[in-house]
């Protein structure tokens, strides 16, 4: 199962909105290979969980493993055309992104989630979550939209990474990884 190359800040494919997965494909043996590889990018790197798009592949697809991240074993989920629906009070955690490394930032967001998507079996599935699940479900649901944990700062969260940010770009621009 080949490891995809995670893209970074600067790369356009980030900002686009991504598709839904037709019920035909998700059972396809090429989108059960893409789900693997998904699965061994994530644990190539220090991560809680990846989108799709984030691997320049623009379908509305996210594995999250919080059990991994937690040195607790593999606990693997794959959503597919999630929808997402935050609840709760809000709480402040300290984000990070496989796509912006080495920058940190602290994003308020709902405490709890329920999440309806399909599972690989193309089985449609509910889950209500809390902690980090809920956190990183939000976090990798924006990245099917374009949108990145960047975005939520606070305006002084912004002013704190904003050099490291625009480091991150001119990398890009100039072909560097
Ligand atoms: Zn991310």
């Amino acid at each position: 199962m080949p490891v995809r190359s995670v893209l970074i800040y600067g790369d356009p494919l980030l900002r686009q909105k991504s598709a839904e997965v037709s019920a035909e494909e998700i059972t396809s043996s090429e989108f059960q290979t893409f789900l693997d590889d998904l699965q061994e990018t994530l644990y190539s790197e220090d991560g809680v969980g990846l989108a799709a798009p984030q691997v320049g592949v623009l379908q509305r697809v996210f594995f999250i493993d919080v059990g991994w991240a937690e040195r607790k074993g593999k606990t693997p989920v794959w959503f597919i055309n999630p929808v997402v629906e935050p609840y709760g009070d809000l709480e402040d955690y300290d984000e990070g992104c496989l796509s912006l490394p080495d920058i940190r930032g602290h994003v308020k967001r709902p405490g709890h989630v329920r999440v309806s998507y399909t599972d690989r079996e193309g089985r449609a599935q509910t889950l209500d979550a809390d902690g980090l699940m809920a956190r990183c479900a939000q976090h990798e649901f924006d990245h099917l939209d374009g949108v990145l944990y960047v975005d939520r700062l606070s305006y002084a969260g912004k002013v704190l990474v904003q050099g490291k940010l625009k480091r991150l770009k001119q990398g890009q621009q100039q072909g560097r990884r």
